[in-house]
């Protein structure tokens, strides 16, 4: 180890930068960050700096740099474009012992800055040790996106809790116990959703039970788990997944996406295969609240969004019914999805200024639509759950005025390496398809924003083109 990385404290610490340029502003604005006092040393000043003295935010020595002016600082930065008084600055600091940092010349600082993903008052810092900053930064946009911004809300709530978890429980086994279960739960993503008094409430309320029996209620998250690629799933979804204690889902959860859920998580299959439900409505709204009361945190995944033709409303309804806490996750739905990876765009300047989601789910062998209101020119339409209905979809539409070429196309497994595009018209797609082997689930569009398929495909290479 080349640096030890250590954290100082700045607050009010008088520190000089030299140089009155970009990078001296840059590095001002850094240790204001961190509460120091800036004094900045240059014959001039760049406009941002300029700025920053006349708010009263920094103070300005307007001269050039000689040794004797470091005396008294307990931090140096050196960002002159001149090596020689960047020299002499390293030089000077070096012999009174001040620490000294000199931008982008590593011989000659004691001390260099890291990469700071800044969650106050959880900080992390990283370094290549000048070997490759950017490589640094690259490393650093990874923790970025694994530690919620929401972290600071949550440090801080457990620095409020501490002296009384501490009392509470004074065994520190315990204690310890406690908090990985507080900072990782329901709590933690109530406090990473903003939501800190009501965090903190929580915590207090876990606090007061643990203190008689150690129970406590869990909560439930209604989870989109996006159309199938797993690499569509929200950070939050799979921060979600990674640390439930029981995931209830559906047949239209993807195989790799599940693979992802915390590995010693109870998995709970749902079903929801057309006409055979693993488990009946009720039943699911039953379990998951159940669960949630024996203090687990459970997830219920649902393939694309919860709340398009997702049940979600049916399911978040019997948990207030019995003030079950939950939270809902939004995913990418199947006609985002599809759309995007078959090359459609569901609205097109040309083509098509409004779309609409409908299901065309058999109910008694009929499909209930209000067909007048969706043929509608320059109107994109997509149908979920379409596949068993298409024929009778497609006449439908042809039979309410919808010119029977209309660019019609059947998305088979949309996102994932399955994915299949059967594209044709409203008079020839179920022809099309029913002489394909076609593998649920599917999802129809229809509009002139298919043409666009042919020029925007991008994704696989196994198009199945019409005929
Ligand atoms: N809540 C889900 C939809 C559930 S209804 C969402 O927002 O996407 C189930 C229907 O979604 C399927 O019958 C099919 O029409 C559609 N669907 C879901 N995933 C799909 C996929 N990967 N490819 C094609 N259609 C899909």
């Amino acid at each position: 180890m080349d640096y030890l990385p250590i954290f100082y404290r700045l607050s009010e610490q008088a520190c000089l930068i030299v140089g009155g340029g970009e990078v001296a502003s840059r590095k001002s604005a850094t240790l204001r960050q961190a509460g120091g006092r800036v004094t900045v040393l240059a014959p001039k000043l760049c406009d941002a700096l300029r700025a920053l003295k006349d708010e009263g935010h920094i103070h300005w020595l307007e001269k050039r740099f000689e040794p004797e002016d470091v005396e008294g600082y307990n931090l140096v930065i050196a960002a002159t474009a001149e090596r020689e008084v960047n020299e002499q600055v390293s030089k000077a600091a070096r012999k009174h012992h001040i620490p000294v940092n000199v931008v982008d010349c590593l011989d000659l600082c004691s001390f260099i800055f890291p990469a700071i993903i800044d969650r106050s008052p959880i900080i992390a810092a990283v370094s290549s040790g000048g070997a490759s900053p950017v490589l640094a930064r690259l490393l650093r946009m990874r923790l970025e996106t694994l530690i919620p911004p929401g972290y600071g809300v949550l440090a801080r709530l457990a620095e409020r809790f501490r002296e009384r978890v501490k009392k509470t429980l004074a065994d520190g086994e315990l204690r310890r116990r406690f908090w990985e279960s507080a900072l990782q739960g329901d709590i933690a993503e109530l406090a990473f959703a903003g939501k800190e008094e009501e965090a903190a409430l929580n915590l207090e309320r876990r606090l007061s039970a643990t203190d008689s029996n150690g129970t406590h209620t869990g909560m439930v998250f209604l989870v989109g788990a996006g159309p199938g690629d797993p690499d569509l799933l929200t950070l939050r979804a799979l921060r979600l997944i990674q640390e439930a204690d029981v995931v209830v889902y559906d047949r239209l959860v993807s195989p790799e996406i599940m693979n992802l859920v915390r590995r010693d998580a109870e998995k709970i299959y749902a079903g929801k295969q057309r006409s055979l439900h693993a488990l009946p409505q009720d039943r699911i709204n039953r379990l998951l609240a159940d669960l949630a009361k024996s203090g687990k945190r459970v997830v219920r995944l649902k393939g694309g969004d919860p709340f398009i033709f997702g049940r979600g409303g049916e399911e978040i309804e019997t948990l207030m019914e019995e003030s079950i806490p939950f939270q809902i996750v939004p995913g990418i739905t199947a006609a985002s999805g599809c759309a995007a990876y078959a090359g459609i765009p569901l609205t097109h300047r040309d083509y098509a200024q409004s779309c609409a989601f409908v299901t065309g789910h058999l109910k008694d062998g009929a499909i209930a639509l209000d067909w007048s209101r969706l043929v509608v020119p320059h109107q994109t339409l997509v149908i979920y759950m379409g596949l068993q209905g298409l024929e009778q979809i497609c006449a439908e539409l042809i039979r309410h005025g919808c010119p029977a070429d209309l660019p019609a196309a059947l998305i088979q497994q949309g996102t994932t390496p399955q994915q299949r595009v059967l594209a044709g018209t409203l008079a020839d797609l179920p022809e099309i398809v029913s002489r394909t082997e076609v593998r649920a689930p599917t999802l129809v569009i229809v509009g002139q924003v298919v043409r666009l398929h042919e020029k925007l495909a991008w994704f696989g290479n196994e198009l199945t083109k019409p005929g």
